[in-house]
């Protein structure tokens, strides 16, 4: 059975986990968001792509819940004394692969290259693919004005609310993607922040068309327990965009995409206008991880 699943950094890579565990990773194809990816201090950085390999190579810190996994920051604290740019953390370890990319793609690889020979160095044996090679970026539109996606989520602390987002540069898709998608047996949209983890995917030429055709059944998870998000800001997009933080409001996100939603026992399944699956979404550990993406397996066999 083979298995596209679309994903942000955390919440994405923790479900894509428990997904290799219960699939053989060959099989497995991770399309990540690259609508985060920034240029600091002169390095090439794609946060998710980054937050899928790490946990896909075990690499990573669940307690910080980003990057790896002791982890030091002497090179950042020598920027920040000598008056560099220190707003976005950077740990030693994780400075050796973005050295790494950033050589690569500054010689002319794409990034689909540079990230498939990372995984394979890193012993990740699913396929992980940037969602492009193009650079596309995501731009939030608040009461405070426009900030791009990094400056609005780490610099302000994504603390403004938001009223659009916006995806900026006509990216085509990077070699790979499409396919995955048409050659699926089961598509997945990981328990992601709906707005800037899976649309700046779905913005990307062609995606949203190949799902909008998909012959095999798309399954979404949502990324609310409770009506919370589990971190960050998608409850509140969720509240100010589409009216609401329950499942239905997740799906609303998704119209004409889904055959299912995997939804929280927490939550509500009234009004989702697709399958509404009920599951133990929060993925405290891999079991949790693992038994989570058996049941979205399940649900679109
Ligand atoms: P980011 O790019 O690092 O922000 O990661 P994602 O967009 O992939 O994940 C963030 C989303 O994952 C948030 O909206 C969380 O609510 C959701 N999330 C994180 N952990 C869990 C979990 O254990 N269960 C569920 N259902 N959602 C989770
Ligand atoms: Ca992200």
């Amino acid at each position: 059975m083979k298995v596209t699943v679309l994903s942000g950094g955390v919440g994405g890579a923790r479900f894509a986990r428990g997904l290799v565990e219960a699939v053989p990773p060959g099989d497995v194809t991770v399309v990540g968001n690259v609508g985060d990816d920034l240029e600091v201090l002169g390095l090439a950085v794609s946060p998710d792509l980054d937050s899928i390999l790490y946990t896909l190579a075990g690499l990573n810190d669940d307690e910080r819940g980003w990057g790896r996994a002791g982890e030091t920051w002497h090179a950042l604290e020598t920027v920040a004394k000598l008056g560099g740019e220190s707003w976005f953390r950077l740990g030693d370890r994780d400075l050796g692969l973005h050295l790494v990319r950033t050589e690569a793609l500054r010689v002319g690889e794409p990034l689909s290259a540079v990230t498939a020979r990372l995984a394979r160095a890193l012993g990740v044996e699913a396929t992980v693919l940037p969602a492009s090679d193009d650079e596309q970026r995501t731009w939030l539109d608040t009461p405070a004005g426009s900030f791009p996606f990094q400056e609005w989520f780490v610099a302000r602390g994504h603390r403004d609310e938001v009223d659009a987002v916006r995806f900026v540069g006509d990216a085509r898709p990077a070699p790979g993607v499409l396919e995955a998608l048409e050659d699926a047996d089961a598509i997945l949209i990981a328990p992601s922040n709906p707005y800037v983890s899976i649309w700046p995917i779905l913005a990307v030429q062609g995606v949203r068309e190949a799902l909008e055709r998909r012959r095999a059944p798309c399954v979404a998870v949502s990324p609310l327990v409770g009506g919370r998000a589990v971190k960050g800001p998608a409850d509140r997009m969720l509240a100010r965009m589409a009216g609401g933080t329950t499942p239905a409001h997740v799906a609303s996100c998704y119209e004409g995409l889904i055959d299912a939603l995997v939804v929280d026992e927490s939550d509500p399944t009234n009004g989702l206008g697709v399958r509404p699956v009920v599951a133990r979404t929060l993925m405290t550990d891999l079991d949790a991880s693992r038994r989570l993406a058996g049941a979205v397996l399940e649900a679109a066999a």
